[in-house]
């Protein structure tokens, strides 16, 4: 309490002058994710996850995947890609991912360092995707013990630069896992856009197409923290509580973990806010399609935009205040967008992108 008796609120709040492009998790909490942690707020609850908002949340997925998994939740993507894979892998096995997945370029060897020493095997493919043949060839091309043995296929939906792959697309992917015996993970940090961006049933991305696991993100969506663990297949499941405990990744008051899935799910706010910003990124794409001095890199399909700007033009950006990564997947500049971008925001850094571009 300050002097006058009120809350004293921490120094003044802090924050970027406008909503910037440089991330989804630039953006704050979603409306129904902050409510339904106030309504979790009230009186005591069982801890660790034997709380009525853990066993609402993990029901709520079991709803929206119609199906029967098992689901965990960690404090973020990292743990959780990292988590379920090392669940399935021993340490002479290797994982095999396009070469600008997260799991490889963005998780500090987490992957590896869980599962005791799994090699990371990176293929290439056309935005960001990897095709059957690819995996086939290499699965097929040594079967001898001085190679990493190949256990898990590992895609992620939507990729690193913005694209989605295809119910068609997973389906051949799927069917080739599983014929050379590969378990098949999918890191969803931005599922929901994949889902929104193909306006189909959430199933019809993963188990049906042979999806094995599926790290789905709560953070980009929308939430201030929170991955949910998918095992469609529960036998990869066991004894899954102890790697998530011994990796510092069960939450003691996991109500809070789990009550902003429940406001996220329950009445499709996920899906709103993922079209949403799906379509803010098509109309920035759109837009910077016009300008000649600027290649887009890869088709707006979720949330993001990847292209190619004029040196001079970026840092007239910068130099504009605004902040955007030109380290994330194939180089380039990449604008994303998230649950509370507005197309005025859009427009205002498309204006400044044309003024830079002819400057
Ligand atoms: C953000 C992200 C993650 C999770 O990252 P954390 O910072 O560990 O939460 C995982 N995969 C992809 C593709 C991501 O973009």
């Amino acid at each position: 309490m300050n002097p006058s008796g009120n809350l004293s609120v921490m120094p003044a709040p802090v924050s970027l002058p406008r909503r910037q492009f440089a991330s989804d998790n630039y953006a704050g909490i979603a409306p129904e994710a902050w409510e339904a942690l106030e309504q979790a707020n009230h009186g005591h609850a069982p801890a660790y996850g034997d709380d009525m908002w853990t066993a609402r949340a993990a029901d709520l997925i079991r709803e929206i995947f119609e199906t029967d998994c098992e689901v965990f939740f960690a404090f973020n993507g990292t743990a959780a890609n990292s988590l379920a894979l090392a669940a399935i892998c021993q340490s002479y096995h290797s994982i095999l991912c396009h070469e600008i997945s997260h799991i490889e370029t963005d998780e500090c060897g987490a992957p590896e360092f869980f599962s005791n020493g799994t090699k990371i095997l990176v293929l290439r493919g056309d935005l960001g995707k990897l095709d059957a043949r690819t995996i086939e060839h290499a699965v097929k091309r040594r079967s001898d013990v001085h190679y990493p043995k190949p256990r898990v296929l590992s895609v992620t939906q939507s990729t690193e630069i913005g694209t989605v792959y295809s119910v068609e697309e997973l389906e051949q992917l799927g069917e080739s896992a599983k014929r050379l015996g590969l378990t098949f993970h999918m890191d969803g940090a931005r599922f929901g856009n994949a889902v929104a961006s193909l306006d189909v049933a959430p199933k019809e991305l993963t188990w049906r197409r042979g999806v094995d696991v599926l790290c789905f993100g709560g953070t980009k969506m929308g939430m201030a923290v929170g991955e949910a663990i998918v095992f469609f297949r529960k036998d990869l499941a066991r004894e899954f509580e102890y790697r998530c405990k011994q990796a510092g990744q069960l939450s003691s008051k996991m109500r809070f973990l789990a009550a902003p899935w429940i406001g996220m799910l329950q009445d499709g706010a996920w899906l709103r806010h993922a079209r949403h910003s799906n379509a803010c990124a098509r109309r920035l794409s759109e837009g910077l399609s016009t300008i000649p001095q600027i290649a887009l890199m890869a088709p707006a399909q979720a949330n993001a935009v990847f292209a190619t700007l004029p040196e001079a033009a970026l840092a007239e950006l910068k130099h504009r205040g605004w902040r955007f990564y030109t380290f994330i997947g194939s180089g380039g500049a990449r604008f994303m967008c998230a649950w509370d971008t507005t197309p005025e925001d859009v427009d205002a850094l498309l204006a400044d992108i044309r003024q830079a571009c002819s400057g």
